[in-house]
């Protein structure tokens, strides 16, 4: 049971009674039944990758862990209504493939993406590379089929784009974190594969200039920007030190940089003309330093790669403090100015890796050890600097909680920020939907 009891970071181990693997929904139901009758917990898990401590049992041994890794059929895929069905289980690559194969694009995209299923990113409503154009995944989602904490199947796999005949019940499951039920298939939205896709990396001073550039570019291209990120210069040292075979298509010596994306719907000169007089003016003006298009597929990936190995580098430096949190674009520049100020103030030296999803407003704003100390004796101070970070977050107007979750990491954490009155909501939803307190207790609420 090894593999299903640890979390993808390591950082904990649960117990279980079993794991169960059962591969249709009825099977699933089986299951939910026979644990409702004897008061077994169910903790589901998609492909473990939660970074949130949601897919793992706690260590009382009295749960089972349930894997949907073997309800993984793609049911249809309906190009006319561009939509597709398929089982909890689906790997997200798997899926944007079966997508691709009818000439679609399924636009969920993660640096996960050949471990996590489509199931757990509708339990976490993950955000990814391209909310800005196309929304977390709860956008993506038109209908689901869910097994309830009594073990009934809830089957409302309609592909309409309009229907008000119920409370949204399919909002209700998506982003619970398996806390209210158990999603076993879903149908998903579809979009027109791109005729162009480019990658851009531009140098800047400031995250305020990320902001220009991004605004900027929106203007200019519109729906065609599908990704913005922006990388501190820290973060891409960190690259640059433990994947030093990686090439830097920039110098690394400017302070921050931006990753873009443009999905272009003509072709691939019509987007490399949007992007180069966009990033021209942006130079012109000042708000870039510097500037590269990628002139292939391999550039462009090799840019992504930079962008993706971030969280691999961190690794390999060692332990850090880390932060999902979003704040509104527009003072996401003063949130982080005032916050790495505070930083600084309380634990000298610290060195901030901070990179995210700048287009949406989702920073992965983390904390290292100053030089000399080590990351061990840092962590010993996580409760101290998330209270620094998080209170920073909530004078902002953020959340604590952008696209990871709350899973069992957060539960408590949130509760010192959300209002009493939506805490509340929350516990008589769950108590409503999950009266016996079965399904993965312990997480979010
Ligand atoms: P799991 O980890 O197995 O489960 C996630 C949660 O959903 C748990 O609470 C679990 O109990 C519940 N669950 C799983 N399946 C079901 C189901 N069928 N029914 C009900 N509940 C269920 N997240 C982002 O949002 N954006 C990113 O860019 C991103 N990048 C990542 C990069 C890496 C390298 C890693 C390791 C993780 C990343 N994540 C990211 C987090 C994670 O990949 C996503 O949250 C993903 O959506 C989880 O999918 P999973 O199948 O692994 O779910
Ligand atoms: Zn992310």
């Amino acid at each position: 049971m090894a593999g299903f009891l640890t979390d993808w970071r390591q950082r904990a181990t649960g117990k279980a009674l079993a794991v169960v693997r059962p591969s249709t929904t009825e099977e699933v139901a089986s299951i939910v039944k026979l644990c409702h009758k004897f008061s077994v917990p169910v903790v589901p898990q998609g492909g473990n990758t939660s970074l949130v401590l949601g897919s793992i049992p706690d260590n009382s041994g009295k749960a089972i862990v349930l894997s949907l890794a073997r309800l993984n059929k793609i049911r249809s895929v309906d190009a006319l209504n561009n939509t597709m069905t398929v089982e909890a289980g689906c790997i997200l690559k798997n899926v944007q493939d079966a997508a691709a194969d009818a000439d679609r694009l399924f636009p969920l995209h993660l640096a996960s993406e050949s471990s996590c299923t489509i199931g757990g990113n509708l339990s976490a409503n993950a955000g990814g590379e391209a909310v800005l154009r196309y929304g977390n995944t709860r956008e993506l989602c038109l209908g689901l089929e869910v097994v309830t904490a009594q073990g009934d199947i809830w089957s409302s796999l309609r592909g309409l784009r309009k229907d008000n005949s119920s409370y949204d019940l399919r909002d209700l499951f998506i982003g619970a974190e398996g806390t209210l039920g158990i999603i076993t298939a879903a149908v998903l939205k579809l979009f027109p594969r791109p005729k162009a896709t480019l990658t851009a990396l531009a140098a800047l001073n400031t995250p305020h200039d990320a902001l220009l550039l991004l605004a900027r570019t929106l203007s200019h291209c519109n729906g065609a920007l599908t990704g913005f990120e922006l990388m501190s210069n820290y973060s891409l040292q960190l690259v640059h030190k433990h994947f030093p075979q990686l090439h830097f298509p920039l110098p690394l010596e400017h302070p921050q940089y931006a990753l873009l994306e443009l999905s272009d719907s003509e072709s691939d000169q019509h987007a490399t003309a949007l992007l180069e007089k966009t990033l021209g003016e942006a130079i012109e003006a000042g708000e870039v330093i510097d500037a590269t298009v990628a002139t292939s597929i391999a550039q462009s990936k090799g840019i992504w790669q930079l962008r993706e190995n971030i969280s691999a580098a961190q690794a390999h430096e060692g332990k850090n403090i880390k932060h999902d949190i979003s704040i509104m674009p527009s003072r996401i520049a003063d949130f982080i100015a005032t916050t790495d100020a505070l930083l600084q103030q309380h634990f000298p030296g610290c060195r901030m890796v901070t990179f995210g999803h700048l287009g949406d407003g989702n920073l992965h704003y983390n904390v290292s050890a100053p030089e000399g100390i080590s990351a061990d004796e840092f962590i010993g101070r996580q409760a101290e600097v998330n209270r620094v970070v998080y209170d920073s977050v909530y004078r902002f107007q953020g959340s604590i909680a952008a696209e990871h979750g709350v899973g069992a990491m957060k539960r408590d954490e949130i509760r010192a920020y959300q209002p009493a009155v939506e805490i509340r909501l929350m516990q008589t939803i769950k108590q409503a939907l999950d009266p016996d307190n079965l399904m993965n207790p312990g997480k979010v609420v």
